[in-house]
């Protein structure tokens, strides 16, 4: 193996570098597909240098080119009669270890720069997930709020009467993100299935249960990142146990790491949806957060009609001012800028683990690792879901269902493992300790070395 020499080093740089400064010129203003690039390949300069074979098979001007980008149009009827056009998309980004994998999302802000750096994350998230499941994503900038279900559905049937064409069980599997959930799945599912004309349960996941949907994987990213950091927490001697949390969001991420904090002992204070955020010192009432989020579609501002003790403040960025042991980012991208992850410092946080995808900035991340926060990234952190849903594609295969303790514990221990490779990692190159750098690492080698063996394509 060459040794790593200043020279070696300043090659790999520049590389590293001119492969940046390509991406930015060839995508224009595409601000979140920047930030998603520059944070994985700052990373990567060691691992250039250590192994120089990599820039020689032009690894990374291939992994930051998507492999297709489709985007189409999705005309649909509201319910007042009026024809309504959206902007669907679809990004495969890298299919070298196995077919696409990645969510849908429909929401107002959703554009190819969001789409793409989803995508980007997804490729090392889904390689450390140890799984055969390559990196894609896609999506619509579709507003659900205050949509009928009868308006849901009529998209969601033209959404996927486009979409069908590009995927399928071994080619590319979406599932759901912001805005989708088990009723769009169901929706989408049965319009592919009308049309496809057969029963290929393996082209979705997070169906439902009696139609193919795994056990778990509501759970999965909320409980897989609480799993993550705990490993981080166990690692300093620390545990969840009489912990104070703080976990953004209501949605399908946050409701479930917010189950997961309360099984282990430790107290949920606030929480939020993209209105505002609520606090209550008693602990945050699950059950309530679930019936009005998940059966009645409301703002999370109703909490305190039924609970006064509590305080509801509008606007999103307030809840990391309250203090807590513990953050957990559970909503959507750059929810903490720098100015937030320094209040949470001050406040003595312990420990933040990433639900969301790319909800620190790369200030903020800064601002944790140097003040020892124990920092748990995104692609590692909210990695679960998608393992969970390879688990369903294996069991679509098979055509059985394991129990749900069955996949939480395969859960756990790919949270395990996901955790020991990223420390490995970050150990390997020099970086002890940070599992940014580590999870890109570890996600990347894998990733690469299937790409050196397959050639240039
Ligand atoms: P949901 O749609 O179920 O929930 C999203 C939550 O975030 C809602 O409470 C929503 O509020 C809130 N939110 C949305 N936009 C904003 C905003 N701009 N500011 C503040 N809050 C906002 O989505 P998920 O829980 O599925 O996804 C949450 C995050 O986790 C996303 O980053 C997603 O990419 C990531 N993720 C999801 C996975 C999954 O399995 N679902 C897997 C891995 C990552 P409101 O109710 O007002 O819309």
């Amino acid at each position: 193996m060459p040794t790593v020499t200043a020279e070696t080093t300043s090659i790999a740089k520049q590389y590293v570098q001119s492969v940046y400064e390509t991406v930015i010129k060839r995508n224009p203003h595409e601000s979140e597909f920047h930030q998603a690039i520059k944070e994985i390949l700052d990373s990567l300069t060691p691992v250039f240098a250590k192994h120089p074979k990599y820039m020689n098979h032009g690894i990374l001007e291939r992994i930051v080119e998507p492999e297709r980008v489709v985007s189409f149009r999705v005309p649909w009827v509201d319910d007042s009669g009026k024809p309504q056009v959206n902007r669907g998309f679809r990004v495969q980004f890298n299919s070298a270890i196995g077919p696409y994998k990645g969510g849908l999302r429909f929401h107002p802000s959703v554009n190819a720069s969001i789409i793409k750096f989803l995508g980007f994350e997804q490729i090392f998230k889904n390689s450390l997930t140890g799984l055969p499941i390559g990196g894609g994503k896609g999506g619509a900038d579709f507003d659900p709020k205050g949509r009928s279900d009868n308006e849901i559905m009529r998209f969601t049937q033209s959404f996927m009467t486009e979409l069908y064409k590009y995927i399928g069980p071994d080619e590319d599997v979406p599932a759901g993100d912001i805005g989708v959930g088990a009723r769009e799945i169901g929706y989408m599912f049965g319009q592919y299935k009308r049309i496809r004309g057969g029963h290929e349960a393996g082209v979705l996941t997070g169906k439902g249960i009696i139609y193919g949907g795994s056990l778990t994987r509501t759970e999965a990213t909320g409980y897989g990142c609480v799993y993550f950091v705990n490993e981080m927490l166990e690692s300093k001697g620390l545990s969840f146990q009489g912990s104070k949390v703080v976990v953004s969001g209501s949605g399908n991420v946050s409701i479930y790491a917010m189950d997961k904090v309360n099984q282990l002992g430790a107290k949920v204070v606030a929480c939020s949806d993209s209105n505002g955020y609520i606090y209550d010192p008693n602990g945050i009432n699950l059950q309530t957060v679930k019936r009005l989020k998940e059966v009645e579609r409301k703002r999370i501002s109703e909490y305190v009609n039924e609970h006064p003790h509590a305080a509801y403040t509008e606007g999103c960025s307030g809840i990391w001012s309250i203090p807590c042991d513990i953050a957990l980012p559970c909503a959507t991208q750059n929810e903490i800028d720098e100015e937030s992850a320094k209040l949470l410092i001050a406040n003595g946080v312990k420990a933040v683990g990433e639900g969301a995808n790319m909800p620190s900035t790369l200030e903020a991340i800064d601002a944790f690792l140097h003040n020892n926060v124990l920092f748990g990234p995104a692609k590692a952190a909210n990695a679960g879901g998608v393992a969970v849903s390879a688990l369903e594609m294996s069991q679509n295969s098979m055509r059985l269902s394991w129990t749900f303790e069955e996949v939480d514990a395969k859960l756990h221990a790919i949270m395990k493992n996901i955790y020991q490779n990223s420390v490995r990692a970050a150990e390997v190159y020099g970086q002890s300790g940070n599992l940014v750098v580590g999870a890109n690492i570890a996600g990347f080698i894998r990733v690469a070395d299937a790409m050196v063996a397959q050639g240039v394509v």
